[in-house]
């Protein structure tokens, strides 16, 4: 089908991008229109001529042919700013299926409401003499005020309007009429909320090491050599990798470019920022959830008109509009909050990816613990790997040690601590030491495993595991696989089979009951509601007002506590039996992490793993801060059983006012993709040869469709929600599969039911 109409948007805001209108594209220009263009259009009832931009291109209309309007003419003078933020917008809808206003909404800010903050300054426009001689004319003629604005003058080229007004009690005729006579000017000049009130501070300049400079050496040799890459460095908290990211981004402001550095906004600390504003002065900002939107969109304005080379944030900080972007740095690119959970539901280290590709500029990928997807793709050399094996300073890593809990029960040890875990609790409160203890609940994953032998129940099509369901039932949720709760163990035959209810209160709890003197503090989504008292829970324990700390995973994030020297982690297996594939690598790293946070001071650390499970990879590799062997093993299930990053994967989820309709949509849809799958097989030859297949017909054929089923959580806000997920080497051809569905479902005009698309999904659904 020829691409013949153009959806372009006359005024591209924020706030206005609901408003596309079509226009045909006459075939002279079909070569040249593209999104991101900007071209000139008749527009409204006098078809006056106006300027926009092309943000979607497609085959069809919806409005009578003969009523649509051609465009005149394209801007030559190549993609602006604002072109490539459409681009980008458009590769956002393409790669990851939303509507093109969404994605525009994604990457475009947000219009304040409050005007440009301006001030307005006085300059004085004659010099000694004739100002003198002003200065004489108006005193002599008793005029008071002006002669007072002159006299100020005298000692000071330029002045804050507003400052002498007030100070000098002048009214603005004054200032009017010195104008007009010629002495001086008023000006009005743009000023900026700035959220970033420090004092550039004396830094600390440290000697790189050998590898850190080799490092910056190879990504700036690269990049001056007109070949930007891609680079993952691999590297403990610790081992200075921001050290690394600051020398590569000196280089490039060197050179004249700008940077963005990612960073989960969990870790955009005030030490952070502190390290980057020392080095870079108020050449930084930052753009995070704690701004106003007002403050936010002036940091997007310096960042356009060249006042910033430098802005820190998490995912959103990606689409500022630098002139000249030279380095995405992705700082702990494992982290799933780089995942945008509303549509469009992009990645920000592939985004990055692809904005840099725009822009011809490097990326830096960080990790202590790399994604599965980043050391993949490292291994298969389309990144370099650096691997930053040393911690700077004495802090060494922690003994762990792995507590069998199946052993606990066979010694009638039914407590939630174990008797090495408690011995050691017992030690820190003596000697006067602090102890985290950690239960990585996360969701709603209901999974049942036997007490006496550790066996999982597993869903024998997706080797991931089963969660309640209803009661009796157990629920695979990619394929909807059922089983009734088995009563014994298929393993060992033991009846202690059995779901893990404890949480954070009954942990408190039951250390209250074993250590009555312990100073307790616990930290979960119930005692954080607000943002304060996150921070209140952590100061307290910095300060050594407590001495357990209990919580989820948040606690393991960040922050340095000198003092504590034990990390316990209460049960492994809740993260390692959730129910989705990368169970076992959240699980690596959570167990990474918190180990890490056990002897950050002089003091060594010691690490408490308690879990059914011991054998498991992620434990034993965990265990041993053996990323490598970890990943080893990791990647031969990815490939076994074709999950990400050895294939991709798309989730489709349906909701509906009605459990059927969601239902039927969904069978519908699976049907629809079917069907094609069978279409694109047509042309095989009988026997199967590969001979007279084509590219397609092949691709075509190893597409899974998995599903349809409820999804884990059936219902939300009266919403059914179902689900299904497709299966393919090749991302490209999901993309494809994501085109027809959505083409399905807009022939279907859908109603009370909506449709979202999720690539490679960082969760269940
Ligand atoms: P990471 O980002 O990997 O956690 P950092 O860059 O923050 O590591 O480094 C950790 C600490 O080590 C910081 O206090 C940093 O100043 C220090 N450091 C990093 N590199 C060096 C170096 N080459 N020499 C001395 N200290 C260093
Ligand atoms: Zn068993
Ligand atoms: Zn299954």
């Amino acid at each position: 089908m020829a691409k013949q109409y153009a959806d372009v948007i006359i005024d591209i805001s924020h706030d206005k991008v609901d408003r596309p209108f079509q226009y045909r594209i006459p075939p002279e220009l079909a070569k040249e229109v593209y999104p991101g263009v900007r071209v000139y259009v008749p527009f409204g009832k006098g078809n006056l001529e106006k300027a926009g931009y092309v943000v979607d291109i497609s085959g069809q209309t919806e409005y009578p042919v003969e009523k649509i309007k051609s465009i005149t003419a394209v801007d030559g003078k190549g993609i602006t700013v604002q072109g490539n933020q459409i681009q980008i917008a458009y590769w956002l809808k393409r790669q990851y299926g939303s509507t093109m206003i969404a994605a525009l909404k994604t990457v475009l800010p947000v219009k304040h409401k409050l005007k440009q903050l301006e001030r307005k300054k006085v300059t004085r426009c004659m010099e000694g003499e004739a100002l003198l001689e002003a200065l004489q004319l108006c005193e002599k003629k008793h005029q008071a005020a002006k002669a007072r604005i002159l006299r100020a003058l005298l000692t000071d080229e330029v002045l804050p309007y507003e400052l002498i007004r007030q100070k000098l009690n002048v009214s603005p005729a004054a200032f009017t009429a010195l104008e007009k006579q010629g002495c001086l000017k008023i000006e009005t000049e743009a000023y900026y909320r700035n959220p970033v009130r420090c004092a550039a501070g004396e830094e600390k300049r440290v000697v790189l090491s050998k590898v850190q400079q080799e490092i910056i050496e190879t990504v700036m040799g690269d990049y001056r050599a007109g070949h930007p890459g891609t680079y993952l460095v691999h590297g403990v908290t610790g081992s200075g990798k921001t050290e690394v990211y600051l020398g590569i981004i000196e280089q490039m402001i060197g050179m004249g470019k700008q940077a963005i550095m990612l960073i989960p906004e969990i870790a955009l600390t005030y030490q952070t920022l502190l390290r980057f504003y020392k080095r870079f002065g108020d050449r930084v900002s930052v753009i995070n959830s704690s701004l106003s939107q007002g403050e936010k969109y002036d940091q997007i304005r310096r960042a356009k008109e060249g006042a910033l080379d430098v802005i820190i944030g998490p995912r959103s900080a990606l689409f500022t509009p630098f002139p000249d972007l030279g380095v995405i740095v992705v700082d702990e690119e494992h982290e799933s909050s780089y995942k945008s959970e509303s549509m469009p539901k992009y990645h920000a280290r592939e985004t990055a990816l692809q904005i840099a590709a725009m822009h011809r500029a490097s990326v830096v990928l960080g990790s202590a613990t790399p994604s599965t997807e980043a050391y993949y793709r490292a291994q298969r050399g389309d990144y370099k790997l650096f691997e930053m094996t040393a911690r700077h300073g004495a802090s060494m890593l922690p003994k762990v040690y792995t507590i069998d809990l199946r052993e606990e029960l066979k010694q009638g040890n039914r407590s939630v601590f174990s008797r090495k875990l408690r011995e050691l609790i017992d030690g820190r409160l003596q000697a006067g030491e602090q102890t985290m203890l950690f239960l990585n609940r996360r969701g709603y994953a209901g999974f049942i495993s036997c007490r006496v032998c550790g066996h999982v129940m597993k869903c024998p099509h997706c080797d991931v595991s089963l969660s309640e369901h209803r009661g009796n039932m157990l629920l695979c949720h990619y394929c909807g696989y059922e089983e009734h709760r088995a009563e014994k163990c298929p393993v060992c035959g033991s009846r202690y089979l059995m779901g893990f209810k404890a949480g954070t209160e009954q942990i408190e709890e039951a250390l209250q009951k074993e250590f009555p003197k312990a100073r307790v503090l616990r930290m979960d989504a119930d005692t954080t509601k607000s943002k304060e008292s996150y921070e209140k829970i952590l100061s307290a324990f910095a300060d050594e007002k407590a001495d357990i700390l209990v919580g989820t995973q948040m606690i393991v994030k960040g922050h340095d506590f000198p003092n504590v020297t034990l990390v316990g982690v209460l049960a492994a297996d809740l993260s390692l039996n959730q129910n989705d594939y990368r169970a076992g690598e959240r699980t690596f790293q959570l167990l990474t992490q918190a180990a890490g946070r056990a002897g950050r001071g002089n003091k060594p650390g010691e690490v408490v793993i308690q879990t059914y499970q011991p054998e498991h990879y992620s434990i034993i590799h965990a265990a041993k801060q053996d990323y490598r062997g970890f990943y080893e093993e990791e990647i031969l299930y990815r490939e076994f059983m074709q999950y990400p990053p050895a294939a991709h994967m798309l989730a489709v989820l349906i909701t509906s006012r009605q459990q059927e309709q969601g239902e039927t949509l969904g069978d519908e849809m699976a049907a629809a993709i079917t069907k094609r799958m069978r279409s694109g097989a047509q042309g095989l030859p009988e026997d199967g040869t590969v001979s007279g297949e084509t590219e397609t017909e092949k691709t075509w054929q190893r597409l899974q469709i998995i599903g349809p089923t409820e999804a884990a959580i059936g219902k939300i806000n009266d919403l059914y929600r179902h689900v299904f997920y497709l299966k393919h080497p090749d991302y490209q051809m999901l993309v494809q599969v994501k085109d027809i569905l959505e083409h399905f479902c807009k022939e279907k005009e859908l109603k009370n039911q909506t449709v979202q698309y999720d690539f490679d999904p960082m969760n269940t659904y």
